[in-house]
């Protein structure tokens, strides 16, 4: 892969810049923007962004254009991760709308299905969330047991899903159901556009260690989807739920520019950290251990460039997607984890004590741990990685 850019991309990586310069909240690259600290304010607030990205055509750059994208090119998907890392933009409310479900219907969806839903995940006119985890089903996701009764054109939804993730934002789930009992376990599955408005489905929030929000239990009591709600066909729901997995992976692994910028935030923390006047990047032990985070994050977006550059020549995201994913979350944790112990004593500070950073640096280091294991944890990564990469014999006991 040729890692220069053309005159075009440079143009196209201007274009961006500039757009960004004017839509941007005020005081946000100088890091003086409040962002409004009620939830439903907040909620406001991505959803305006996102109509913005939206509006200047750059919420979802990779899709056809014919779908409300631009048919951008890899160079030109690197290059927007690059810039949108660069001035810290906001985060996506419609992340999964746009990463996942998006995706999944440009690939599985009736032309009606992608007229419905489209335009309103780029626009965040319908947030989405992503109704796969339950208690018993989570690694093991073709053990769900939220059942799905035919009745006429309805189907009548009954069961309880977890973990998930803006649901209390959310308009509609991709969500999936028992809809018959099959031969195997993942016989008899379909995939559901799920209307969360409607009664029969309840969101309680959970609240994670670092004392956000960010995801939920869901409750459905004969909760309805219509006939014209179901993504590829009734039972036959598992190949559509592959499929959305292998865009979330990809997704997750576009990470990888971030932990580009946070190590060189970890190298100016070393700079401002000081042991008897002295700071801590001249100390030899620190200098290695800033070098093997360095190795690893250019190794882990070296990888990724490789995936990607195969899921261009194929047109779709492979089974890779579980090395950029597994990569990216551990070497995240890591380097959050010697951000902390950097620290020393002070590492423990949380909010308005901490001294480094506002507490950047521990809300960071709380996340990671959730970030190897949404989207598939660490083990199922690795199992994925030898079974399907390497080859190499099942996992004992399936
Ligand atoms: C931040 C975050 C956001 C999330 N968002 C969503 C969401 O929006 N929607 C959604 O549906 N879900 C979501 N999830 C749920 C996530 O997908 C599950 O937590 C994950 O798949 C693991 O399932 P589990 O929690 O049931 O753990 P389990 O599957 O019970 O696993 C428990 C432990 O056993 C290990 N293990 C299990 N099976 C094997 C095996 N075969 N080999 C080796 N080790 C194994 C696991 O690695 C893990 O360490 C989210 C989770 C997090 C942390």
């Amino acid at each position: 892969m040729d890692f220069s850019y053309t005159a075009q991309e440079e143009q196209f990586r201007m274009e961006l810049r500039s757009w960004l310069e004017a839509n941007l909240p005020e005081g946000w690259v100088e890091g003086t923007f409040e962002m409004p600290e009620e939830q439903a304010a907040y909620g406001q607030f991505l959803r305006d962004w996102q109509k913005q990205l939206s509006d200047g055509r750059w919420a979802a750059i990779a899709w056809p254009e014919k779908y409300g994208g631009r048919n951008a090119t890899l160079m030109e998907e690197i290059i927007y991760h690059q810039e949108m890392v660069r001035v810290k933009a906001p985060p996506l409310v419609n992340y999964v709308g746009l990463h996942m479900v998006g995706p999944t219907l440009i690939q599985s969806g009736t032309p009606e299905q992608q007229e419905k839903y489209i335009p309103k995940i780029l626009s965040g006119e319908e947030v989405w969330c992503q109704g796969y985890s339950e208690p018993n089903a989570g690694s093991d996701l073709a053990a769900v047991q939220t059942t799905a009764v035919k009745d006429g054109d309805k189907w009548i939804i009954n069961g309880q899903k977890i973990w998930t993730s803006f649901a209390h934002f959310g308009d509609r789930c991709f969500l999936v159901a028992r809809t018959s009992k099959g031969e195997k376990k993942h016989h008899g599955l379909t995939c559901f556009l799920l209307n969360m408005n409607q009664p029969g489905v309840e969101v309680r929030p959970i609240i994670q260690m670092d004392g956000e929000h960010d995801f939920n239990e869901v409750y459905l009591t004969d909760a309805i989807a219509y006939d014209s709600e179901v993504i590829g066909h009734v039972d036959d729901g598992w190949r559509v739920t592959i499929s959305l997995l292998m865009h979330e992976r990809t997704g997750i692994g576009a990470q990888v520019f971030s932990l580009e910028q946070q190590f060189s935030e970890l190298v100016g923390l070393a700079q401002t950290v000081t042991e008897d006047d002295v700071p801590l990047i001249q100390n030899g032990d620190v200098r290695k251990r800033m070098l093997d985070l360095y190795i690893k994050s250019r190794g882990s977006l070296l990888n990724y460039y490789r995936n990607l550059t195969k899921q261009l020549k194929v047109g779709h995201p492979g089974v890779e997607g579980s090395m950029d994913k597994l990569f990216v979350s551990e070497v995240t944790k890591e380097l959050f984890s010697e951000a902390i112990s950097l620290q020393g004593q002070q590492g423990l500070l949380w909010k308005d004590d901490a001294i480094y950073g506002k507490s950047y640096w521990q809300r960071n280091y709380l996340y990671s741990f959730g970030q190897t294991i949404g989207g598939g944890t660490s083990e199922i990564q690795k199992n994925t990685i030898g079974e399907r990469i390497l080859g190499l014999p099942k996992d004992v006991g399936r």
